[in-house]
Formats: structure tokens, C-alpha cells, sequence
């Protein structure tokens, strides 16, 4: 056992380089990892007890502060209850009750409720319903639609779809059949219309997969609302399954519940993680209208949908998921979302004519925009702004040169402040 004591000469971060590998990470690029060891409210603590904001929330995860005691005690107390169980041939009241408060909230078409793990899983699953909902049907319809630059996981189906393909090079010749079209940005919108209806009477599309009006890994890249609108009106029309992925913008960040609801026509298919579980537990749902459940609704075994994760509905994801609700739904909450809006409209008005700030865009609680610097001064940019932002104790992870915040809604005004400051710096420092 003289090998478990190596642990006691070194720190995190050097015991960390051991065994463990981490996700999108070329680790003989990378430095060491951050070992973190405490989460309150909006505030990240490191080992060495230095302090800094969670301005992304950990990836839009933990909307409502880490270890929010109204969630953590609700999610202690069902572990002395009953911790997991299967969820084929069994339920309980943690997934029947969150799908209770789920139905008041989603757009209301939404009719059932399907249990997996994460926001891939979730949109694998809205993938595969689209198409067995066509292969039920005999329609033979086979191809799906997607937005350039979208991201809607890592997982086979999901990453077929996602247009950001630099990192699937490896497993193209494996994908699904796709096709894609460019995001309305309000002059386009008729053009991509167009569009989407030469390649209707080109291909038998299935489904369309979409972020809606946000598009979180292409750099907070936002789109038109009326010409989301159209397009998801001319699938409709087409019987082409709409399928909404809301697993960044879902649960108010976009200042309505879901960023669906800032169109008149509602998505067939919704895949929901991230703040589903307010940062607590992984858990995602894939929710659809009757019509869709309708189509597996068969007296032959195989119109099913034989797909199942042995987590499915984990009662403590469940707890925490409805605890995270109740939250989203208070009063409290929803004045936090306001300040947080109203804020960040004040701090974008101030940098606005910043000559180096570019195309400075806000919806909710999300604020996003572009670093206008020289390009031969573009090397290594993201990383340098990466550490000065640590370095000053808030936590942002720019994209490319693209700077977004996307706080817990309890960020308080002197943490907030102290973001803006973080960034009005580097528009000075980066030139
Ligand atoms: C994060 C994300 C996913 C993937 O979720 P994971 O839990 O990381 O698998 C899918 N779609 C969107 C829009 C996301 O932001």
C-alpha cells in the first residue's frame, strides 16, 4: 500500500497528471489543471485558496450558485430515501414529479418526457426519435437538417449534425447523412428559405436540428427569431420533425424558460441538460409532443424506442432537477435574471463604440462579443486572455476572440462589476 502514500508529497495538479485525461484537451499542449476544491454561490475556490468568479456558470451548469442549499438539502435528503433504481418496469416520485413541474414550463405542446444523461445523449435521442418517427411512418425519409456552425454534442448522431467539424475530422466517414443551412441573421432570411426548399424537393429530410437563436460553441453566435420562425414554419409544413436543442439555452438564460418561446412555432422534439440539474447531477431529457409519442405507439414490439441508459431518471438528478424549477420559477430568481439583464445592458451600452468592441450581442443573461485586435496579433489570443482573466480572479473561457459571459442568475452586483472591469481591462491590455 506504499503507493497510496505518493499522494502525500505532491498537490492536486501534479497527482492529477498521474492517470487522469481530460476532455477537449491536446495534453501535450496543455499546462497543468486547476485543481479546484470548494464552490459557493458564484465563486470558485483553487487549492491554494485564491478566489474566482464562475463567470460561465461551469459551462451554464449552475444557474442558480454551486451548492445552493435549497437544492443540496432537497437532493441529501431523497439520498437517504432512495438512491437509484431501474427505470424499465419501475418509477417513482422524483421523475413523476419532475415531470410535472417540466410540463408547466415547456412550450405547450410537450407531452412526454424521455429520461438520459447529458446534453449529447439528450440530442442523440432527439435525432433517433425524428428518424424512427419517419421509419415508423414508412416514409422513408432519412436525412437530417442542421445549421452550419451548430453544436449539438460528441456522441455519433450528435456529431454528424454539429457543423463545427475541425475536432471530428476522425469519425466523418461514419456520420449520419446531413445536410445544413445557414442561421437567419435577418438580411439572409428569404435567401435561406430558399434555400431549405430546393433541398426539401432534393432530399427526404426526416428532421431538423437546431439551437435556437443562440449558438453557444460557435461563440455565442445569436440568430433572428422571425426567420427561425419561417424556417420551423416551412418544416412543419413539410413533415419535417422540429428538433429544438435547448441544452445551453434552456431554464431562463435567455429570459423566457426556453428560447423556443420566442417563436410562434413550437419544436416537435425538445433536448434539455446543463441547468436541467442546476450544476448538481448529470441528467438530460429529451421531451416531445403526443404526434411523436403517437408513432411508437404500436401493438408491434419494434415501433419502440428501444434506447436506454441504465441512469435513466437517477432520483437525485430528478430532486435536484425540480428543486432547480421551483427556483427558476420564484419571484426571487426571476428579479435576480432582471438585474442580470439590466446590468449587462448598461455595461454593453459602455463598451459599445469601444473601437475594438465587435459585434456586441445580448439576449438574457447571455453577453457576448468580438475582440477587435490586428490580426498578426492574433496569436495564441485565446489563451492570453484565458489567464488574464484568472489572473484577475474571474473565471471566462473566450472563444477564439469572442469574450461571452454567461453568469450563475445569482451573481451579485460587485461580482458582476468586477467581470466588467476583467474586461474593460483586456480591451486596453490587447490591443
Ligand atoms: C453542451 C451542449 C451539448 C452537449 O452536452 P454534453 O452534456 O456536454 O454532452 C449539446 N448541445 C448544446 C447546445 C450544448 O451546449
Amino acid at each position: 500500500m506504499d503507493i497510496h502514500k505518493d499522494h502525500l508529497s505532491k498537490n492536486l495538479s501534479q497527482r492529477d497528471q498521474k492517470h487522469l485525461w481530460h476532455p477537449l484537451t491536446q495534453h501535450k499542449l496543455s499546462p497543468q489543471m486547476l485543481a479546484i476544491v470548494k464552490a459557493k454561490g458564484a465563486i470558485l475556490y483553487d487549492d491554494a485558496g485564491k478566489e474566482y468568479i464562475d463567470g460561465i456558470a461551469s459551462w451554464y451548469t449552475a444557474m442558480y450558485g454551486h451548492c445552493n442549499p435549497y437544492i443540496t438539502e432537497k437532493v441529501s435528503r431523497q439520498m437517504q430515501e432512495l438512491d437509484q433504481v431501474v427505470f424499465s418496469g419501475f418509477t417513482h416520485e422524483p421523475a413523476i414529479r419532475l415531470s410535472e413541474v417540466l410540463m408547466e414550463i415547456l412550450p405547450g405542446n410537450q407531452e412526454k418526457i424521455f429520461f438520459s444523461d447529458n446534453g449529447s445523449t439528450a440530442t442523440e435521442i432527439g435525432i433517433k426519435m425524428a428518424l424512427q418517427y419517419h421509419h415508423n411512418l414508412g416514409s422513408g425519409r432519412n436525412v437530417m437538417l442542421a445549421f452550419e456552425e451548430g453544436f449539438h454534442g460528441d456522441t455519433f448522431g450528435a456529431m454528424s449534425v454539429s457543423g463545427l467539424s475541425v475536432y471530428n475530422g476522425a469519425f466523418e466517414e461514419h456520420f449520419i447523412k446531413v445536410i445544413r443551412i445557414p442561421v437567419p441573421n435577418g438580411n439572409n432570411n428569404l435567401k435561406v428559405l430558399q434555400q431549405l426548399e430546393n433541398l426539401i424537393s432534393q432530399y427526404k429530410i426526416a428532421g431538423f436540428i437546431y439551437e435556437p437563436l443562440v449558438q453557444g460553441a460557435a461563440a455565442m453566435k445569436m440568430h433572428d427569431a422571425a426567420g427561425l420562425n419561417e424556417i420551423l414554419k416551412m418544416c412543419r409544413e413539410n413533415e419535417i420533425i422540429c428538433v429544438a436543442d435547448e441544452v445551453m439555452t434552456g431554464f431562463g438564460k435567455t429570459g423566457k424558460n426556453f428560447a423556443s418561446e420566442f417563436m410562434e412555432v413550437q419544436p416537435d422534439i425538445i433536448c434539455l441538460s446543463k441547468a436541467l440539474t442546476a450544476g448538481l447531477l448529470p441528467m438530460a431529457i429529451t421531451s416531445c409532443s403526443q404526434k411523436i409519442y403517437d408513432a411508437f405507439y404500436s401493438d408491434e414490439i419494434s415501433k419502440g424506442l428501444f434506447h436506454g441508459h441504465t441512469y435513466s431518471a437517477n432520483p437525485l438528478a430528478c430532486t435536484a432537477a425540480i428543486a432547480g424549477i421551483e427556483l427558476l420559477a420564484s419571484e426571487d430568481i426571476q428579479k435576480n435574471i432582471q438585474d442580470v439583464i439590466n446590468s449587462h445592458r448598461d455595461f454593453g451600452n459602455k463598451i459599445v463604440t469601444h473601437p475594438r468592441v465587435k459585434n456586441l450581442r445580448q439576449l438574457g443573461v447571455i453577453l457576448a462579443f468580438d475582440l477587435d485586435i490586428k490580426m498578426e496579433r492574433y496569436g495564441n489570443l485565446r489563451n492570453r486572455l484565458f489567464t488574464h482573466f484568472m489572473d484577475a480572479g474571474v473565471f471566462l473561457r473566450p472563444l477564439g476572440n469572442t469574450i461571452y459571459i454567461l453568469a450563475p442568475f445569482t451573481v451579485n452586483p460587485s461580482e458582476l462589476n468586477k467581470i466588467y472591469e476583467s474586461i474593460e481591462t483586456a480591451l486596453e491590455l490587447f490591443q
